[in-house]
């Protein structure tokens, strides 16, 4: 079989770039020719349990039925046709039962192809509705250090930044304000000084600032950290007190994966513009959606130039995407997706924990489906895929984050694999 590659991956490795890689160095790929269930299948026949749901998405595992059941209905329909002028059945219904999920005041829904574009797209409501409003002057956006919001400009301007790359863009990027990394822990107890200097800033920029952004109570890949739900709360009442619109990036957490369906649910805040994406599809295709109230959009629409809201991808409502979302996002209501993220993090918790005893870790934490150990030094990537794959898992840790967020259908033993290959690797401190 030697040289009878179907991947051919001295051509993928010469022409093509693969996320956050350089092209002279990359690291190396594993070469998949399927999945099915909580596995990857690699070429050769090596079956791996996916520990990463494909960056947050796949989860309901891969091939489920409902939703390759769908993806072909509406395949024989139409797999696109563009959203300016034309509308269809998907995309009303897919809005139909996002609008009912979310929280109650979201009512007015923005389609498109990727998060980042969602966190674009919630930037440019904030800004177009404060002008309508002739509150011109509000054109700033204050985020939290430890967040990550994408990689498109706008997007950019909001990550934290340092591991967002700034530096890179410096005079490219609007300048945006930064509170600290949210420092009270989700599962310890509330320290009010955690937002003093949050407060400091929104009080001094009151006047200019258009939006919060930030992700509820799931910081993903700008740490993987998890703070406390009074955090958020105080977020939504200093938004309220000096009228700034709070912009919630679900993108990762939305869907069940922290415990919750979405985690602003953690603190029973109600945001105003939401950013939906990743899970939505159930990792099946790209699908993005911008949810907002009632108030936004009407001042919006009170702007000038006829209050039209400028933006309109291409791909935008997708009929197959919106079709395979309203199919995946139905199979999770039907499912007892709350018991099993239960189940998982009680499991996650206990196979981790033994983590925390050792020289080479500095934090083990879980929360929902996630969960997290967080080691001292950066972790070799390319020696810990070699090794994870070897023992028949796909982990891919970035940084010295070492973490997994499995499919919701992962069983005990599958997990159990899982966390046995982190506790290895943590053992052995690559
Ligand atoms: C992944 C992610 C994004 C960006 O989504 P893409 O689909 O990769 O553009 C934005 N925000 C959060 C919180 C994310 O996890």
């Amino acid at each position: 079989m030697k040289g009878d590659f179907r991947v051919d991956l001295a051509f993928d490795r010469k022409h093509l770039w693969h996320p956050y890689t350089s092209m002279a160095a990359p690291l190396p790929t594993y070469p998949v020719v399927g999945a099915r269930g909580v596995h990857l299948e690699l070429e050769g026949g090596r079956r791996l349990v996916d520990g990463m749901s494909s960056w947050w998405c796949a989860i309901h595992g891969y091939g489920h039925p409902n939703l390759e059941r769908a993806i072909r209905a509406q395949l024989d329909r139409m797999p696109h046709v563009m959203f300016g002028g034309l509308t269809h059945e998907p995309a009303v219904e897919l809005a139909r039962l996002l609008i009912r999920i979310t929280p109650q005041p979201l009512k007015r829904v923005f389609f498109c192809d990727s998060g980042s574009v969602s966190v674009e797209v919630a930037i440019k409501m904030a800004l177009q509705y404060f002008r309508a409003l002739g509150q011109g002057r509000r054109t700033r956006l204050l985020a939290v250090r430890g967040g990550y919001h994408g990689d498109t400009f706008g997007a950019m301007s909001v990550c934290d930044p340092e591991t967002g790359m700034h530096h890179l863009f410096e005079d490219m990027l609007p300048e945006q304000l930064f509170a600290p990394v949210p420092s009270c822990a989700f599962d310890t107890p509330w320290d009010p000084a955690s937002t003093a200097e949050l407060e400091a800033l929104m009080e001094a920029y009151a006047e200019e600032l258009a939006a919060v952004v930030l992700e509820p109570i799931v910081q993903g890949a700008g740490g993987m950290r998890f703070y406390h739900p009074r955090y958020l709360a105080r977020v939504r009442e200093l938004c309220d007190a000096h009228g700034v619109l709070l912009i919630a990036d679900e993108i990762a957490t939305g869907f069940g994966r922290s415990g919750k369906l979405f985690a602003c649910e953690h603190a029973e805040v109600v945001p105003d513009v939401l950013c939906l994406g990743k899970a939505l599809t159930g990792g099946t295709m790209t699908l993005a959606a911008t949810l907002t109230t009632a108030e936004v959009a009407d001042g919006i629409s009170r702007g000038p130039g006829g209050g039209a809201f400028m933006h309109g991808p291409t791909f935008m409502a997708n009929p197959l995407a919106c079709a395979v979302a309203r199919a995946s996002v139905t199979t999770l209501l039907d499912s007892d997706w709350r018991g099993r993220v239960r189940t998982i993090e009680a499991q996650l918790t206990e196979e981790l924990e033994p983590c925390r005893q050792l020289p080479g870790v500095a934090d083990v934490r879980v929360l929902g489906a996630i969960g997290v150990v967080e080691m001292r030094k950066p972790v070799d990537v390319a020696a810990a895929q070699t090794r994870f794959v070897a023992r028949g898992v796909w982990i891919r840790p970035f940084g010295k984050l070492v973490y997994l967020m499995p499919p919701y259908v992962i069983g005990s033993g599958e997990l159990s694999q899982l966390t046995a290959a982190v506790v290895d690797l943590a053992e052995s401190a690559i």
